[in-house]
């Protein structure tokens, strides 16, 4: 049986972490969509192609070890808005979300273009300082050393990037259930978007 859950929001806003305890709760396979994107960032500034890097893309790619530093996330944002780059990296999304035993799928547009007619949409959101201290903490704890202003304008760049491109903005789903982070601990997030979830498998 499919399943499709489509988890969207901002940068940092805990969606990654969600969507990884609603998988392993519901036993889902769970793909992490920012990461293709980011590979390709990645590729992006080692001189490749960025369609040619979309093209090419391996598994292996999406455990490169620099993916989750500050400059490709930002490398990953601008190859996010070229139109050629994304409708590479559909396909693979689409099967992902329709394989057999349930998916959960997080980034900008899942609940939009990827998958709209998946069975849960969440948005997922927090303010901007709530979402830069968090990745702030999160960058610190892995030794990188970067200043929280310059982790805030990132995180707002990012996000101006993705919700005003005309490919595929990040834009919440009419249907989908917002759900505002910014002052429920981690754990309480998770337990709002498992009995969403729960509630859709029983009806
Ligand atoms: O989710 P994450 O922060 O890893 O995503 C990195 C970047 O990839 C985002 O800022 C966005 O530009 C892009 N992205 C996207 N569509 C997705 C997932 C990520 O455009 N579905």
């Amino acid at each position: 049986m499919s399943f499709t859950i489509a988890i969207d929001g901002p940068a940092a806003a805990g969606k990654g972490t969600i969507s990884k305890a609603v998988a392993a709760h519901f036993a889902m396979a769970h793909l992490d969509t920012g990461l293709l994107y980011r590979a390709v960032g990645a590729q992006m500034l080692q001189g490749a192609d960025p369609l040619v890097a979309a093209q090419s893309l391996r598994p292996e790619d999406l455990d490169a070890a620099n993916l989750r530093s500050p400059e490709v996330a930002l490398a990953a944002s601008q190859v996010a808005v070229m139109a050629e780059v994304r409708a590479e990296l559909l396909a693979f999304q689409r099967g992902f979300a329709r394989r057999e035993g349930g998916a959960v799928l997080d980034g900008r547009d899942i609940g939009t273009v990827i998958f709209p007619k998946a069975e849960v949409k969440l948005f997922v959101t927090a303010s901007a300082e709530v979402r830069a201290r968090r990745r702030h903490q999160e960058l610190v704890a892995d030794g990188t050393q970067i200043d929280f202003d310059q982790v805030l304008a990132d995180v707002t760049t990012r996000d101006a990037r993705d919700a005003e491109r005309a490919e595929s903005p990040m834009i919440a789903a009419v249907d989908a259930v917002m759900i505002d982070t910014s002052n429920l601990t981690i754990n309480a997030a998770i337990a709002v978007a498992v009995s969403i979830v729960q509630e859709e498998i029983i009806s």
